[in-house]
């Protein structure tokens, strides 16, 4: 990364990035109050860092060695003159603030009866974000693929209804986005982009979903390193779009026998995710656990355990849910759950 000088030009940042770009590589220019930095993106080894050093108006030219630098502490304390984490603001709620965020809602959306049942009853529970899938990843092509899959004008329709609600209740709104030929349609229609675990890796899938510009929810993979994570999540940061909302989902569980759930829920990686970046990270114990009975438990870890916020699936008669059925909870769990959570989080973080 390129630390420019406190008072350097506006052309001399320009020429630094002219020369960046001349090597084939792109620019992340970052302006803070205190001052410009710009992050290199792309293969290192084609430019000469003492020559990007001795250009006018840089301070420093310096070789960071993680494969996620534009989203580490280090590169936003440098221009930020501070270590401070990312609030990401959709419409006027904050994820990485004080409070945690709570996104709730069918694992899938079955009908607009269902989801604006649901939409209703998770506000009223307590929660900021409405979430429902259209594009389902499913493990077996026969069973219930999602509204999404019946077509582009059913799917329209649900992006709609998913809209609608999210007006209607005063929530925003989040759906997952499957694969790259269902950007652009989602795009219009939702607040918030989800990146489901078995996409982490899809880099083009990443790549042009950054591009919309809007905020991004995105899963860890199953089978994922904490490093994998970041590194990809640098996918979406090397488009220029920071407002990244980790998810901590659950890894593969270990051993032989019969695994008690469906995911091992990783909360290590909450605190670890924060000491390595500034980005905010989320927690879903439902897909992590599978298991109903242990989602109020596991949320009260995961808050406890310093997340930003809980992606929880429910449903009015979660034995009726055309997918995820066992790990559902009903809207007056999630209440329960909501309030638990914010009495921890006031002593994990001494709020008052
Ligand atoms: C989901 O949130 O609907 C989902 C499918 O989760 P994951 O990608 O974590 O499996
Ligand atoms: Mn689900």
């Amino acid at each position: 990364m390129i630390i420019m000088k406190k008072n350097a030009t506006p052309e001399q940042i320009r020429h630094v990035v002219g020369e960046i770009k001349k090597h084939g590589l792109r620019a992340d220019i970052s302006r803070g109050e205190f001052r410009t930095v710009i992050g290199l993106v792309g293969d290192e080894s084609k430019v000469s860092f003492t020559h990007l050093a001795a250009l006018p108006g840089v301070k420093e030219a310096r070789m960071v060695e993680t494969p996620y630098k534009l989203i580490s502490r280090e590169y936003s304390e440098l221009f930020q003159g501070e270590d401070k984490s990312k609030i990401v603001k959709v419409n006027d709620i904050e994820i990485g603030g004080n409070e945690p965020v709570f996104v709730a809602g069918p694992c899938a959306i079955e009908s607009k009866k269902q989801l604006l049942r649901i939409a209703e009853e998770v506000k009223r529970a307590g929660a900021h974000i409405l979430r429902g899938g259209i594009f389902k990843p499913r493990s077996s092509v026969h069973s219930f693929q999602g509204l999404g899959s019946l077509g582009s004008e059913e799917a329209e329709e649900a992006l709609n209804w998913l809209h609608d609600a999210g007006e209607r209740f005063g929530m925003p709104v989040m759906t997952e986005v499957r694969g790259e030929a269902q950007v652009d349609l989602i795009a219009e229609y939702v607040d918030i982009l989800q990146i489901g675990a078995r996409n982490m890796y899809d880099q083009d899938l990443l790549g042009k979903v950054a591009k919309k510009g809007k905020p991004i929810l995105f899963k860890r993979h199953f089978g994922a390193s904490i490093e994998e994570f970041l590194s990809f999540s640098e996918y979406i940061a090397a488009e220029g779009n920071k407002d990244i909302i980790l998810c901590e989902r659950g890894i593969v569980p270990i051993g032989k026998g019969k695994s008690h759930t469906r995911y091992t829920l990783d909360l290590t990686a909450v605190p670890v995710v924060q000491k390595e970046t500034y980005l905010p990270i989320v927690v879903d114990p439902s897909h992590a656990t599978g298991r109903r009975d242990l989602i109020f438990n596991m949320s009260c870890a995961a808050i406890a355990a310093g997340a930003s916020g809980l992606l929880i699936e429910v449903h009015y008669n979660p034995a009726e849910a055309l997918v995820d059925a066992e790990q559902m909870i009903t809207p007056e769990e999630l209440k329960s759950i909501i309030d638990a959570c914010k009495r921890i989080n006031k002593v994990v973080r001494n709020v008052n």
